[in-house]
Protein backbone atom coordinates (compact mmCIF):
# COMPACT_ATOMS: atom_id res chain seq x y z
CA UNK A 1 0.00 0.00 0.00
CA UNK A 2 1.29 3.32 -1.30
CA UNK A 3 1.28 6.69 1.32
CA UNK A 4 -0.59 8.94 -1.29
CA UNK A 5 -2.67 8.70 -4.42
CA UNK A 6 -3.04 12.38 -6.45
CA UNK A 7 -5.67 11.95 -8.63
CA UNK A 8 -5.69 15.38 -11.54
CA UNK A 9 -2.77 17.40 -13.32
CA UNK A 10 -3.64 20.98 -12.86
CA UNK A 11 -1.71 23.42 -10.68
CA UNK A 12 -3.14 21.74 -7.41
CA UNK A 13 -2.08 18.09 -8.28
CA UNK A 14 1.51 18.82 -9.38
CA UNK A 15 1.95 21.66 -6.62
CA UNK A 16 0.40 18.38 -3.65
CA UNK A 17 3.21 16.18 -6.05
CA UNK A 18 6.15 18.21 -5.58
CA UNK A 19 5.58 18.61 -1.78
CA UNK A 20 4.42 15.23 -1.28
CA UNK A 21 7.31 13.74 -3.08
CA UNK A 22 9.99 16.27 -1.34
CA UNK A 23 8.44 14.89 1.79
CA UNK A 24 9.62 11.09 0.88
CA UNK A 25 6.02 9.92 0.01
CA UNK A 26 6.53 8.89 -2.88
CA UNK A 27 3.42 9.70 -4.57
CA UNK A 28 2.09 8.58 -7.90
CA UNK A 29 0.08 10.73 -9.94
CA UNK A 30 -2.68 9.68 -12.04
CA UNK A 31 -2.53 12.72 -14.95
CA UNK A 32 -5.85 11.81 -16.78
CA UNK A 33 -6.59 12.07 -20.45
CA UNK A 34 -6.35 15.36 -20.85
CA UNK A 35 -3.05 16.70 -18.50
CA UNK A 36 -2.73 19.92 -17.48
CA UNK A 37 -6.74 20.96 -17.08
CA UNK A 38 -7.84 24.63 -18.00
CA UNK A 39 -4.08 25.68 -18.18
CA UNK A 40 -3.65 23.50 -21.51
CA UNK A 41 -6.26 25.59 -23.30
CA UNK A 42 -4.63 29.16 -21.97
CA UNK A 43 -2.27 31.54 -23.63
CA UNK A 44 -0.31 34.48 -21.41
CA UNK A 45 -0.52 33.76 -17.80
CA UNK A 46 0.19 37.01 -16.94
CA UNK A 47 -0.19 36.59 -12.79
CA UNK A 48 1.57 33.83 -11.18
CA UNK A 49 4.22 34.76 -9.62
CA UNK A 50 7.63 34.14 -10.82
CA UNK A 51 6.94 34.88 -14.09
CA UNK A 52 7.66 38.77 -14.79
CA UNK A 53 7.49 38.44 -18.38
CA UNK A 54 4.49 36.11 -18.23
CA UNK A 55 3.89 32.37 -19.41
CA UNK A 56 2.23 30.26 -21.56
CA UNK A 57 -0.21 28.11 -19.79
CA UNK A 58 0.94 24.68 -21.40
CA UNK A 59 4.40 25.67 -20.37
CA UNK A 60 3.71 26.36 -16.95
CA UNK A 61 2.08 22.59 -16.81
CA UNK A 62 5.27 21.01 -18.30
CA UNK A 63 7.54 23.01 -15.83
CA UNK A 64 5.21 22.05 -12.81
CA UNK A 65 5.10 18.43 -13.98
CA UNK A 66 9.24 18.68 -14.74
CA UNK A 67 9.64 19.11 -11.32
CA UNK A 68 6.61 16.69 -9.68
CA UNK A 69 8.85 14.57 -11.61
CA UNK A 70 12.32 15.70 -10.49
CA UNK A 71 11.30 14.98 -6.82
CA UNK A 72 10.03 10.93 -7.64
CA UNK A 73 6.65 11.58 -8.65
CA UNK A 74 5.97 8.33 -10.06
CA UNK A 75 3.42 9.85 -13.17
CA UNK A 76 0.68 7.75 -15.16
CA UNK A 77 -0.86 9.21 -18.22
CA UNK A 78 -4.69 7.29 -17.43
CA UNK A 79 -7.60 8.73 -15.88
CA UNK A 80 -9.05 6.99 -13.16
CA UNK A 81 -11.68 5.17 -12.81
CA UNK A 82 -13.31 4.44 -9.37
CA UNK A 83 -12.21 5.27 -5.77
CA UNK A 84 -13.82 3.68 -2.81
CA UNK A 85 -12.59 3.15 0.82
CA UNK A 86 -11.08 0.01 1.90
CA UNK A 87 -9.66 -0.87 5.11
CA UNK A 88 -6.84 0.88 5.98
CA UNK A 89 -6.62 3.79 3.21
CA UNK A 90 -8.50 3.48 -0.49
CA UNK A 91 -8.57 1.93 -3.53
CA UNK A 92 -8.85 3.27 -6.84
CA UNK A 93 -8.89 1.54 -10.69
CA UNK A 94 -7.15 2.44 -13.55
CA UNK A 95 -7.31 0.57 -16.14
CA UNK A 96 -8.68 -2.07 -14.28
CA UNK A 97 -6.06 -2.36 -12.50
CA UNK A 98 -6.25 -1.75 -8.92
CA UNK A 99 -3.79 0.76 -6.84
CA UNK A 100 -4.02 1.26 -2.97
CA UNK A 101 -3.01 4.08 -0.96
CA UNK A 102 -3.09 5.03 2.89
CA UNK A 103 -4.48 8.45 1.50
CA UNK A 104 -5.79 9.98 -1.59
CA UNK A 105 -5.31 13.84 -2.85
CA UNK A 106 -8.31 14.95 -5.21
CA UNK A 107 -7.57 17.83 -7.37
CA UNK A 108 -9.68 16.74 -10.56
CA UNK A 109 -10.27 20.53 -11.42
CA UNK A 110 -13.46 22.01 -12.76
CA UNK A 111 -14.84 22.06 -16.93
CA UNK A 112 -16.44 24.96 -18.34
CA UNK A 113 -20.21 24.25 -18.69
CA UNK A 114 -21.07 24.72 -22.52
CA UNK A 115 -24.31 25.15 -24.05
CA UNK A 116 -24.84 21.79 -24.71
CA UNK A 117 -25.88 22.42 -28.94
CA UNK A 118 -24.40 20.03 -31.95
CA UNK A 119 -23.60 23.46 -34.00
CA UNK A 120 -21.25 24.38 -30.50
CA UNK A 121 -19.88 20.97 -30.71
CA UNK A 122 -18.93 21.17 -34.36
CA UNK A 123 -18.18 25.12 -34.72
CA UNK A 124 -15.81 25.25 -31.46
CA UNK A 125 -12.56 26.65 -31.88
CA UNK A 126 -14.18 27.88 -35.45
CA UNK A 127 -15.45 31.23 -33.75
CA UNK A 128 -17.20 29.25 -30.67
CA UNK A 129 -14.90 29.62 -27.44
CA UNK A 130 -15.33 29.15 -23.82
CA UNK A 131 -12.57 31.38 -22.80
CA UNK A 132 -12.26 35.03 -23.94
CA UNK A 133 -9.08 35.24 -22.17
CA UNK A 134 -7.67 32.67 -24.34
CA UNK A 135 -9.17 33.19 -27.37
CA UNK A 136 -10.19 37.16 -27.35
CA UNK A 137 -7.16 38.06 -29.68
CA UNK A 138 -8.35 36.28 -32.23
CA UNK A 139 -11.91 38.80 -33.06
CA UNK A 140 -9.89 41.80 -33.61
CA UNK A 141 -12.60 44.22 -34.85
CA UNK A 142 -15.14 41.38 -34.94
CA UNK A 143 -18.32 41.31 -33.34
CA UNK A 144 -19.01 38.93 -30.88
CA UNK A 145 -21.69 37.42 -28.28
CA UNK A 146 -20.84 36.74 -25.28
CA UNK A 147 -23.74 34.08 -23.19
CA UNK A 148 -24.33 34.37 -19.46
CA UNK A 149 -25.33 36.73 -16.98
CA UNK A 150 -22.64 36.02 -14.25
CA UNK A 151 -19.32 37.70 -12.93
CA UNK A 152 -17.56 36.02 -15.53
CA UNK A 153 -19.95 37.27 -18.34
CA UNK A 154 -18.94 40.46 -17.62
CA UNK A 155 -15.88 40.16 -17.23
CA UNK A 156 -15.04 38.34 -20.39
CA UNK A 157 -17.37 41.13 -21.89
CA UNK A 158 -14.93 43.55 -20.57
CA UNK A 159 -12.24 42.12 -21.82
CA UNK A 160 -13.40 41.31 -25.20
CA UNK A 161 -14.17 44.81 -26.21
CA UNK A 162 -10.58 45.32 -26.17
CA UNK A 163 -10.32 43.34 -29.34
CA UNK A 164 -13.79 43.47 -30.78
CA UNK A 165 -15.50 46.14 -32.23
CA UNK A 166 -18.94 45.15 -30.58
CA UNK A 167 -19.89 42.73 -27.84
CA UNK A 168 -23.39 41.30 -27.31
CA UNK A 169 -24.41 39.97 -23.64
CA UNK A 170 -26.89 37.51 -24.24
CA UNK A 171 -28.19 36.76 -21.08
CA UNK A 172 -31.32 34.03 -20.29
CA UNK A 173 -33.24 36.52 -17.93
CA UNK A 174 -34.24 40.06 -17.24
CA UNK A 175 -31.30 40.33 -14.74
CA UNK A 176 -27.94 39.42 -14.14
CA UNK A 177 -26.89 37.82 -11.36
CA UNK A 178 -23.13 39.66 -11.58
CA UNK A 179 -22.21 42.31 -8.70
CA UNK A 180 -23.73 45.30 -9.11
CA UNK A 181 -20.33 47.27 -9.88
CA UNK A 182 -19.40 44.30 -12.83
CA UNK A 183 -22.65 45.03 -14.22
CA UNK A 184 -22.48 48.60 -14.27
CA UNK A 185 -19.18 48.54 -15.99
CA UNK A 186 -20.98 46.50 -18.68
CA UNK A 187 -24.23 48.14 -19.08
CA UNK A 188 -22.18 51.66 -19.45
CA UNK A 189 -19.58 50.61 -21.41
CA UNK A 190 -20.23 52.17 -25.19
CA UNK A 191 -19.01 48.17 -26.44
CA UNK A 192 -21.38 46.63 -25.25
CA UNK A 193 -25.06 45.95 -25.69
CA UNK A 194 -27.31 43.39 -24.06
CA UNK A 195 -30.13 41.45 -25.12
CA UNK A 196 -32.15 39.99 -22.15
CA UNK A 197 -34.78 36.59 -22.01
CA UNK A 198 -33.03 35.50 -24.88
CA UNK A 199 -30.88 31.89 -25.73
CA UNK A 200 -29.01 30.86 -28.43
CA UNK A 201 -31.29 28.16 -30.05
CA UNK A 202 -28.47 27.29 -33.17
CA UNK A 203 -25.15 28.58 -34.27
CA UNK A 204 -24.90 29.06 -37.65
CA UNK A 205 -21.82 28.62 -39.73
CA UNK A 206 -21.58 24.67 -40.03
CA UNK A 207 -22.02 24.49 -43.58
CA UNK A 208 -19.30 26.79 -43.92
CA UNK A 209 -16.65 25.59 -41.49
CA UNK A 210 -16.87 29.25 -39.14
CA UNK A 211 -19.27 30.78 -37.18
CA UNK A 212 -21.58 33.22 -39.37
CA UNK A 213 -24.55 34.13 -36.98
CA UNK A 214 -26.82 32.72 -34.29
CA UNK A 215 -30.61 32.00 -33.86
CA UNK A 216 -31.80 33.48 -30.56
CA UNK A 217 -35.17 32.51 -28.98
CA UNK A 218 -36.77 35.31 -26.66
CA UNK A 219 -36.90 32.99 -23.32
CA UNK A 220 -40.44 34.71 -22.65
CA UNK A 221 -42.29 34.87 -26.02
CA UNK A 222 -40.54 32.24 -28.05
CA UNK A 223 -39.98 34.40 -30.89
CA UNK A 224 -37.12 33.20 -32.84
CA UNK A 225 -34.53 35.97 -34.74
CA UNK A 226 -30.95 35.42 -36.39
CA UNK A 227 -28.63 37.70 -36.04
CA UNK A 228 -25.05 37.87 -37.95
CA UNK A 229 -21.99 37.31 -35.66
CA UNK A 230 -17.93 36.28 -35.78
CA UNK A 231 -18.17 34.62 -32.41
CA UNK A 232 -19.91 32.78 -29.63
CA UNK A 233 -18.42 32.94 -26.51
CA UNK A 234 -19.97 30.94 -23.35
CA UNK A 235 -19.60 32.10 -19.70
CA UNK A 236 -22.18 30.12 -18.06
CA UNK A 237 -20.44 28.67 -15.33
CA UNK A 238 -18.01 25.71 -14.53
CA UNK A 239 -19.15 22.21 -13.23
CA UNK A 240 -16.72 20.76 -10.85
CA UNK A 241 -15.45 16.98 -12.09
CA UNK A 242 -16.99 15.10 -8.90
CA UNK A 243 -17.83 11.77 -10.50
CA UNK A 244 -15.33 10.10 -9.20
CA UNK A 245 -16.73 10.83 -5.30
CA UNK A 246 -20.51 11.33 -5.77
CA UNK A 247 -21.80 9.93 -2.85
CA UNK A 248 -18.59 9.24 -1.07
CA UNK A 249 -17.61 13.05 -0.11
CA UNK A 250 -20.05 15.52 0.89
CA UNK A 251 -20.51 18.28 -1.77
CA UNK A 252 -21.76 22.01 -1.05
CA UNK A 253 -25.11 23.43 -2.58
CA UNK A 254 -22.71 24.09 -5.90
CA UNK A 255 -21.92 20.37 -6.14
CA UNK A 256 -18.42 21.07 -5.51
CA UNK A 257 -16.30 18.96 -2.85
CA UNK A 258 -17.15 20.31 0.71
CA UNK A 259 -13.28 21.27 2.28
CA UNK A 260 -13.36 22.46 6.28
CA UNK A 261 -12.74 26.17 5.80
CA UNK A 262 -9.52 26.92 5.15
CA UNK A 263 -8.26 23.49 5.26
CA UNK A 264 -7.88 20.63 2.72
CA UNK A 265 -9.75 17.99 4.39
CA UNK A 266 -13.37 16.54 3.35
CA UNK A 267 -15.60 14.94 5.63
CA UNK A 268 -13.27 11.29 4.73
CA UNK A 269 -10.79 10.99 7.00
CA UNK A 270 -7.33 10.83 4.67
CA UNK A 271 -9.13 12.35 1.90
CA UNK A 272 -7.94 15.36 0.96
CA UNK A 273 -9.31 17.90 -2.51
CA UNK A 274 -7.35 20.80 -3.61
CA UNK A 275 -7.82 22.90 -6.54
CA UNK A 276 -11.06 24.09 -8.35
CA UNK A 277 -13.14 20.91 -7.38
CA UNK A 278 -13.42 22.21 -4.01
CA UNK A 279 -13.27 26.15 -4.76
CA UNK A 280 -15.97 27.80 -6.94
CA UNK A 281 -14.73 30.94 -6.02
CA UNK A 282 -11.32 32.18 -6.58
CA UNK A 283 -10.48 29.35 -9.42
CA UNK A 284 -7.22 30.42 -9.78
CA UNK A 285 -4.07 28.86 -10.87
CA UNK A 286 -2.11 30.40 -7.73
CA UNK A 287 -4.65 29.59 -5.49
CA UNK A 288 -5.23 26.23 -7.33
CA UNK A 289 -1.16 25.61 -6.12
CA UNK A 290 -1.69 26.88 -3.14
CA UNK A 291 -4.45 24.33 -2.02
CA UNK A 292 -2.31 21.56 -3.32
CA UNK A 293 0.64 22.52 -1.31
CA UNK A 294 -1.70 22.23 1.82
CA UNK A 295 -3.39 18.79 0.58
CA UNK A 296 0.15 17.85 0.63
CA UNK A 297 0.90 19.21 3.88
CA UNK A 298 -2.29 17.30 5.71
CA UNK A 299 -1.60 14.29 3.85
CA UNK A 300 1.81 14.15 5.49
CA UNK A 301 0.34 15.13 8.57
CA UNK A 302 -2.22 12.26 8.76
CA UNK A 303 0.33 9.11 7.71
CA UNK A 304 2.74 10.82 10.67
CA UNK A 305 -0.41 10.63 13.13
CA UNK A 306 -1.31 7.34 11.63
CA UNK A 307 2.12 5.66 11.95
CA UNK A 308 2.52 6.78 15.90
CA UNK A 309 -1.48 5.76 16.55
P1 LIG B 1 -22.23 31.89 -12.28
O1 LIG B 1 -22.19 32.99 -11.26
O2 LIG B 1 -22.76 30.57 -11.91
O3 LIG B 1 -23.06 32.47 -13.50
C1 LIG B 1 -23.39 31.68 -14.60
C2 LIG B 1 -24.31 32.48 -15.52
O4 LIG B 1 -24.56 31.71 -16.68
C3 LIG B 1 -25.65 32.81 -14.89
O5 LIG B 1 -26.03 34.13 -15.22
C4 LIG B 1 -26.58 31.78 -15.50
O6 LIG B 1 -27.89 32.26 -15.69
C5 LIG B 1 -25.96 31.54 -16.84
N1 LIG B 1 -26.19 30.17 -17.33
C6 LIG B 1 -25.94 28.99 -16.70
N2 LIG B 1 -26.24 27.95 -17.50
C7 LIG B 1 -26.69 28.49 -18.65
C8 LIG B 1 -27.14 27.92 -19.86
N3 LIG B 1 -27.18 26.60 -20.05
N4 LIG B 1 -27.54 28.75 -20.85
C9 LIG B 1 -27.50 30.10 -20.68
N5 LIG B 1 -27.06 30.69 -19.55
C10 LIG B 1 -26.67 29.90 -18.55
O7 LIG B 1 -20.77 31.59 -12.89
P2 LIG B 1 -19.53 32.56 -13.13
O8 LIG B 1 -19.95 33.85 -13.71
O9 LIG B 1 -18.53 31.74 -13.84
O10 LIG B 1 -18.99 32.84 -11.66
C11 LIG B 1 -18.64 31.77 -10.80
C12 LIG B 1 -18.16 32.34 -9.47
O11 LIG B 1 -16.93 33.03 -9.64
C13 LIG B 1 -19.14 33.35 -8.88
O12 LIG B 1 -19.16 33.18 -7.49
C14 LIG B 1 -18.55 34.67 -9.27
O13 LIG B 1 -18.91 35.73 -8.39
C15 LIG B 1 -17.05 34.37 -9.22
N6 LIG B 1 -16.31 35.26 -10.13
C16 LIG B 1 -15.87 36.45 -9.65
C17 LIG B 1 -15.20 37.32 -10.47
C18 LIG B 1 -14.69 38.61 -9.93
O14 LIG B 1 -15.16 39.04 -8.87
N7 LIG B 1 -13.77 39.27 -10.58
C19 LIG B 1 -14.99 37.01 -11.81
C20 LIG B 1 -15.47 35.80 -12.30
C21 LIG B 1 -16.15 34.94 -11.44
P3 LIG B 1 -28.88 32.57 -14.47
O15 LIG B 1 -28.41 33.86 -13.89
O16 LIG B 1 -30.21 32.67 -15.12
O17 LIG B 1 -28.75 31.41 -13.55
Amino acid sequence: MRNVIIIGSGPAGWTAAVYAARANLQPILFEGHEPGGQLMTTTDVENFPGFPEGIQGPELMRLMREQAKRFGTEIVSELVESLKPIDGGFEVVVKGQAHQAKTVILSTGATARRLGLESEKALYGKGVSACATCDGFFFRGKKVIIVGGGDSAMEEAMFLTRFAEHVTVVHRRAEFRASKIMQERVLNHPKISVIWNAAIEEILGVDVGHVTGVRLKDTVTGETKEIPIDGVFAAIGHEPNVALVKGLVDLDEKGYIQTVPGRALTNIPGLFACGDVQDHRYRQAITAAGSGCMAALEAERYLADHETA
